[in-house]
């Protein structure tokens, strides 16, 4: 097998139909199959070693795309980069993946080809996101036809480093099999159909944008309308030709700010990567008659669970992230290991096809996070209900012990969102003498917020020890690419308070 030939037997017979349409510049079934052919070969001229990594740090373009096809063609393992990383954090990537080739943007080319060769890379190319770079240059003069190397499913076809979210960020070992599953899970839960027009607007160096967005799309043979950049107003404007989007909880609230949304056509919202808050949830179904789906997945697992798409398979509930997809074991465990009842807060562990092969070079942590019983242990804490729906509660990193009780930031959130003034909110837990740790909040104002009176408001409704004990008002949250919370800045931020 090979994941580019899966992907390959769902693009339509006809082959000189629109795949792509970036911006005007119309890519054909046919010029994805012959761009990764050419790619391949270059990559496969080479002479790199079996298991090769390529490491892709390009902005986002198709030709990105077609390149990931081509590493996958050529049986090595893909390894994308988010390339807004500068020199000190693309130097800890490289030294620890060690990849054979390196591809970055013609304006990097300089810093990054320097640091890539101290650490005895033998290959580094330019990619621009204008269909330029050494890349292409070199490709151009190879063959356009290429028969993909066969793979086993648990060789590596990618990998992909955690979004750095709770700590450092680990490369999670993908397997073509991995990704071949839950590809294949998706186009049926979600019921792609051909005609389906994806408008493509996430990076493709993480899950979400590239084995969520782009493998469904692929599979399915069905048009993307693709963006190298989000831009709101830009989407906006296009969504009347889509008929699926998918995006972070940040794309739709900076969609609902665009005064003309036309959705006409559209069959599926997705969300993910990030929680998003009911009152989006709400305002994008008065705003476009939507219910958009969540769904819940990491770069170690994939996807884990979703909200249904069919009517058949129940109903979209909001605030949750749905049911386990078919073929995704999961349960929910206490501190000591022992099963949560329904609706008990504990810890979310799953096992199936789409968990990965383990950390990169980390075998002793890959081995902390499985348990001796063979389940992954996801960091997430949820609850699950009656129903059989999940409800995430936060990171078990997260987790605020002040006084010896647990505090779930998430909770505290829920009600501080609910409060007059209260745009969002991040609840943390910082180091105090007494308490071990207290309650934090840093919040962004939607009015005139006074931190004083919410306390107030909120030892009305939650019990004394969940009430911050301090509010912060900023203008604005500190968010990753993927739009998640990054509340690691946050405790250093605010770790001296109480000292
Ligand atoms: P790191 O593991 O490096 O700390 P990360 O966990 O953010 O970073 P990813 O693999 O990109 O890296 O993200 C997976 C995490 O994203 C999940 O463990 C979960 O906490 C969060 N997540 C994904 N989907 C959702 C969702 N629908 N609602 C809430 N959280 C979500
Ligand atoms: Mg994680």
């Amino acid at each position: 097998m090979n994941l580019y030939a899966a992907l390959r037997a769902g693009f339509p017979a006809d082959l000189d139909t629109l795949a792509i349409d970036s911006d005007g510049a119309l890519y054909s079934w046919r010029d994805l199959i012959r761009g990764s052919a050419m790619l391949a070969n270059w990559l496969q001229k080479l002479d790199l070693p079996a298991g090769s990594r390529v490491a892709v740090h390009a902005d986002k373009s198709v030709e990105g795309l077609i390149l990931y096809l081509a590493v996958l063609r050529a049986g090595f393992v893909y390894l994308p980069l988010n390339p807004a990383y500068q020199a000190s954090e693309l130097t800890h990537f490289i030294a620890d993946a060690a990849p054979a080739v390196v591809v970055c943007a013609g304006r990097n080319f300089g810093w990054v080809s320097k640091l890539a060769f101290q650490q005895g890379v033998r290959w580094v190319f330019t990619l621009n996101d204008d269909r330029t770079g050494t890349l292409l240059d070199r490709a151009a003069q190879m063959s356009d036809e290429q028969e993909p190397v066969p793979r086993a499913p648990g060789d590596l076809a990618a990998i992909l480093y955690t979004s750095g979210t709770t700590g450092r960020s680990k490369g999670a070992m993908l397997s073509h099999g991995n990704l071949l599953s839950n590809a294949e899970t998706l186009k049926h839960y979600w019921a792609w159909r051909p005609d389906d027009v994806l408008l493509h607007a996430l990076p493709i160096f993480h899950v979400h944008g590239l084995f969520v967005a782009a493998h469904g799309a692929l599979l399915n043979g069905s048009r993307m309308l693709w963006f190298n950049r989000f831009d709101a107003t830009a989407v906006a404007a296009r969504l009347r030709e889509a008929t699926v989007f998918m995006g972070v909880p940040t794309l739709y609230v900076r969609l609902l700010q665009e005064p003309a949304l036309a959705t006409a056509h559209m069959r599926l919202f997705i969300s993910g990567s990030a929680p998003l808050l009911l009152d989006t949830w709400r305002e994008w179904q008065a705003r476009t008659g939507h219910l958009i789906l969540e769904r819940y997945g990491m770069s170690e697992t994939l996807m884990l669970t979703s909200n249904p798409c069919r009517p058949e398979d129940g109903e979209r509930v909001g605030g949750t992230v749905g049911r386990p997809l078919p073929g995704v074991g999961l349960r929910v465990r206490r501190d000591d290991g022992e099963p949560c009842a329904t609706d008990e807060i504990g810890h979310v562990q799953v096992r199936g096809p789409s968990v990965f092969c383990g950390y990169w070079q980390m075998p002793e942590k890959t081995a902390e996070e499985f348990t001796a019983d063979g389940w992954f242990k996801t960091g997430d804490v949820g609850r699950v209900d009656a129903n059989g729906y999940l409800t995430l509660i936060g990171r078990s990193k997260d987790l605020i012990i002040s006084g010896g009780f647990n505090v779930y930031p998430a909770e505290v959130e829920g009600f501080l969102n609910e409060l007059p003034g209260v745009g969002e909110s991040a609840v943390i837990g910082v180091p105090h003498a007494d308490f071990g740790e207290a309650v934090v909040a840093v919040i962004t104002p939607a009015g005139q917020p006074d931190p004083e009176a919410l306390i107030r408001a909120l030892k009305e409704r939650i019990a004394g020890f969940k009430v911050p004990k301090r509010v912060f008002i900023v203008d604005e949250l500190p968010r990753n690419a993927m739009g998640k919370v990054q509340k690691k800045l946050l405790r250093e931020q605010y770790a001296g308070l109480f000292a």
